[in-house]
């Protein structure tokens, strides 16, 4: 991340980032306050609100509601401080691995929000371990402190342990549950004071000089002073101190404590956000990086999300600008198919509402209406023919055969079940012989999700079944030889949507049998998708 030519201001000036917790954290509040201090909403309160008129919009599902988990992942900007901000939000239930792996591609950087009195959990671990694979700089933020949390030095060092990344206090609690009373910002000398009777007050910031300042006891209660004054010494001497480089190589992470519900910390979180970066990083393809800065306009598609409004069937494809300036109605080349796509109606998604995008610098999303043409691993450019490498399609860890209940309905079934699968959703199988489909996907609930959607969007009632296989794997290597094997296990042989070929098994045995017996043919579990 060094060395790199100074980039054009509007480029230089965007953060495209994600925000990753275990489910309760405050994932939602926090997003919330980003919007209410980028001017995007007026009042916190609204994205919830607003979320009942769109539910039947984009938040169609009934589950979303009822399980209290966000399924559809979605693109928001607005500005702060001068920069532009990309929030890109990850579904946060475990079952949806895939796509939050998928929608950790288009970002560059992460936002890891812990609840101060749990630490880290489950999720959080698994996805700074995704964001570990891609060195993505990550920013903390301990939330809930106006509750019974835990010892600062202990949340510090279980991150440290946990997740072996330095843990850099940018900023310190005082006090703890009803007598937290703010922060110390250490990097800028500053008391952040809280106020409670205004949950949506910015904190008043108190400038002052060290820790010998005798402003300090006009604002922290006096049996509260010793105990600060101490810990700040000591994490002094036993803390790293920033350093932006590690940062921004996702080697030392900062942190900043606070509570998102009352608004406090966010602001300074957020201009953390902006100084210390990262702007849009350079991105990889199989023949080269692409920069940000080339002239050339670039994009690759990470989420197709379907029926986001009900009344015009659309996809949305989303794209993360890789490089240029893109205006509206360009006429850029879909690589996969070499043809021609006029972008004339992109959207930006301002807050909870759409709006046309005439602009799009690299770092940015858009979202581009379409009927199916545009797929998850599509390239956009002006003509060169990149592949964008990085994003995988995981072969499923459950399998189970579906059906109409209606057999008349078969065949629209099978239209549905091809759109999720292009969606990214799940994948679906077509046995060599026989009929019907079988459908994969990452997480159990997922065929909840499926059936439910299948029946809300296409009116199409529809029962999962347990299938006899339990394993997919595609299966590569030269045609001949790929005939061969096919031709022999028929039984076992299926089609992706892609009309790529799968083997299906319920024993790890038989894939042990096959890679020993067939030493040509690779079974792999997983596909980059194109
Ligand atoms: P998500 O599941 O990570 O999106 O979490 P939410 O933002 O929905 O928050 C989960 C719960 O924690 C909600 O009831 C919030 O009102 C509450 N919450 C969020 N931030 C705070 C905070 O700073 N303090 C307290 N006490 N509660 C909070």
């Amino acid at each position: 991340m060094s060395n790199r030519p100074e980039l054009p201001p509007e480029i230089a000036r965007r953060r495209t980032f994600a925000i990753i917790s275990h489910p309760d954290a405050g994932k939602t509040t926090l997003t919330e306050k980003f919007l209410l201090y980028g001017g995007a909403i007026q009042m916190a309160g609204q994205v919830r609100a607003k979320g009942e008129a769109r539910r039947t919009r984009s938040d169609f599902m009934k589950m979303e509601q009822d399980r209290g988990i966000s399924v559809s992942a979605s693109a928001m900007s607005f500005d702060f401080d001068g920069h532009r901000f990309n929030l890109v939000d990850t579904p946060g239930h475990s079952d949806f691995s895939e796509d939050t792996y998928r929608t950790l591609t288009a970002v560059d950087a992460a936002i890891m929000v812990i609840d101060g009195a749990k630490g880290v959990e489950s999720q959080t671990r698994k996805l700074f371990e995704v964001c570990r694979l891609r060195d993505l700089p990550i920013l903390t933020f301990c939330n809930k402190m106006d509750r019974e949390s835990r010892d600062t030095f202990e949340i510090i060092d279980e991150i440290q342990e946990n997740l072996a990344i330095d843990v850099v206090p940018a900023s310190w609690p005082i006090g703890v549950g009803r007598e937290f009373v703010g922060c110390y910002d250490m990097l800028n000398d500053r008391l952040e004071l809280m106020d409670r009777a205004d949950r949506n007050r910015v904190a008043e910031s108190v400038k002052i000089d060290g820790l010998d300042d005798p402003k300090l006891a006009d604002h922290v209660p006096e049996h509260l002073l010793g105990k600060f004054r101490e810990e700040i010494e000591m994490a002094r001497e036993l803390l790293p101190e920033f350093d932006r480089q590690s940062f921004l190589e996702g080697h030392l992470t900062p942190i900043w404590f606070g509570s998102a519900i009352n608004s406090f910390g966010v602001r300074e979180l957020m201009t953390g956000i902006s100084e210390y970066g990262p702007a849009p990083q350079p991105q990889n393809s199989a023949s080269r990086e692409i920069a940000p800065e080339e002239k050339s306009v670039s994009g690759f598609v990470f989420k197709v999300q379907a029926n986001m409004d009900p009344k015009h069937r659309d996809r949305v494809a989303f794209l993360r600008m890789a490089s240029g300036h893109f205006q509206r109605g360009m006429k850029l080349t879909h690589v996969r198919t070499k043809k021609p796509m006029a972008v004339s109606n992109p959207v930006l998604f301002l807050a909870a509402d759409r709006e046309l995008a005439e602009e799009a610098w690299a770092g940015d999303i858009i979202g581009i209406p379409n009927h199916g043409q545009l797929r998850i691993g599509d390239a956009l450019t002006e003509g060169e023919p990149l592949r964008f490498t990085g994003i995988p399609s995981f072969a499923p860890e459950l399998l189970q055969s579906v059906r109409a209940t209606d057999p008349m309905k078969a065949k629209h079934l099978e239209k549905a079940l091809m759109q999720f699968a292009e969606e990214g959703a799940a994948k679906v199988f077509k046995p060599a012989i026989g009929s019907g489909f079988i459908v994969g996907v990452v997480g159990a609930l997922q065929f909840e999700v499926l059936a439910s959607r299948i029946e809300l969007e296409y009116g199409i009632p529809v029962r999962f079944e347990g299938s006899q296989f339990t394993s997919a794997r595609w299966v590569q290597g030269a045609k001949d030889k790929v005939d061969i094997f096919a031709n022999a296990n028929k039984g076992h042989m299926a089609y992706d949507h892609d009309g790529d070929l799968v083997y299906l098994t319920r024993l790890q045995w038989d894939i042990d049998r096959i890679e020993r017996d067939h030493p040509d043919l690779k079974l792999t579990a997983t596909k980059e998708m194109m």
